[in-house]
């Protein structure tokens, strides 16, 4: 294929990408195509987009999935028709016996016209209640080197998001660590002392920041001021409009830099789908089409996906290159991840590309070498 590449921060001139055998062979800058190369003159060929925060998409809901299999299976190709290549699926806190199921069936795995798992995303149960959101009161616990035995045994999470400052939470952070799951901060009242210590103790991110936690005060830095300061963890941030203002988006990627921002969509079931009824774990939950409330009215999640959150900051913030923009959805999450071969449009990396128009809507997806399910 050839046209302008988004790559590592920058544009490349119009360019040939050879793939072979699932990966990227190589990246020519020349003008003039190849007579069989798909052509895209305008728009940008980048890496596939990367979600780090997949509840559901499509109707189907993974937390709470009777065929879990079916329903990754789902969930994959509808984010490969919306550019999304790599992803991790993401359960809410739910018994024991529910994280180890999703741990054996939602593991890295390639899935046939959709984009590849990552890895788990257990979001709970070790959060405060007090900032639990729409997690379920009932399921919520301390954290104890016992359970965590039992989740690493049943296989290894991506990444694990808890609250440090509730009991066991420090401890956690060092065995999930020490095993290689990236663990992120969020749903949490954690102050800025607390915060800073889990950092230290090796978390290295923050999950949906400013949401299910206390808002940032300038006596009381706490979590968000904490996660902000440093320059170890990155920040998960959803750009669909509703759970963080444009502004705020605005101040903490001139702030923080493409290098620690990871768009995630928090998508749930109803994501992809006409705005009305759909669950979360078990409970009910409501779209408009935006966002996905409980009936109480509690913000639940996501009904965008990744490709609508980049449009949105592209509206937003139009300065911004359409190469750092494009990282944050890319190639920092990848780095997190430590994907090495995803996240970038280079020689050995995997074939895992999107093709953008101008506005940045998705025109082709392609996922280890293959076209996506569109
Ligand atoms: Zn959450």
């Amino acid at each position: 294929m050839w046209g302008r590449v988004l790559t590592d921060g920058q544009e490349l001139p119009h360019s040939r990408v050879a793939i072979a055998d699932g990966r990227i062979e190589s990246v020519t800058a020349t003008g003039r195509p190849e007579p069989r190369d798909l052509r895209f003159e305008d728009g940008w060929i980048a890496p596939g987009l990367i979600d780090v925060q997949v509840n559901g998409a499509g109707g189907a809901d993974l937390t709470s999935a009777e065929d879990p299999a079916a329903a990754l299976a789902h969930v994959a190709r509808t984010l490969a028709a919306r550019g999304v290549t790599s992803f991790c699926p993401t359960i809410v806190s739910t018994p024991l016996a529910s994280i180890t199921r999703s741990l054996a069936a939602y593991g890295p795995r390639t899935i046939q016209g959709g984009a590849e798992s990552l890895g788990l995303h257990v979001e709970g149960p070790f959060i405060d209640p007090e900032h639990r959101g729409v997690h379920a009161l009932e399921h919520l616990r301390s954290a104890s080197r016992e359970e965590i035995d039992i989740w690493l045994e049943a296989g290894s999470p991506a990444i694990v998001t808890l609250a440090p400052e509730q009991p066991g939470g420090l401890e956690a952070i060092e065995q999930l660590a020490d095993s290689g799951t990236v663990v992120s901060l969020g749903h949490s009242g954690a102050d800025a002392a607390i915060a800073q210590a889990a950092i230290d103790r090796g978390a290295r991110m923050a999950t949906h920041l400013f949401n299910a936690m206390p808002p940032l005060h300038h006596r009381r830095p706490g979590l968000v001021g904490a996660l902000l300061a440093s320059n170890r963890a990155v920040l998960g941030l959803i750009a669909d409009g509703m759970h963080v203002d444009s502004l705020v988006i605005d101040l903490v990627v001139r702030r923080c830099g493409a290098d620690r921002v990871a768009l995630v969509s928090d998508a749930l079931a109803a994501a992809g789908t006409a705005p009305g009824h759909s669950v979360l774990g078990d409970q009910t939950v409501v779209s408009d089409g935006r966002v996905v409330r409980r009936l109480d009215g509690t913000i639940a999640g996501c009904a965008v996906l990744l490709d609508e959150c980049l449009r949105n900051v592209r509206m937003w913030l139009p300065d911004l290159p359409p190469a750092t923009l494009i990282k944050m959805a890319t190639q920092t999450p990848a780095r997190l991840l430590g994907q090495t071969r995803k996240g970038r449009v280079a020689a050995g990396c995997d074939a895992d590309l999107v093709v953008l128009d101008p506005n940045f809507n998705v025109r082709l997806t392609i996922v280890g070498g293959a076209c996506g399910p569109d």
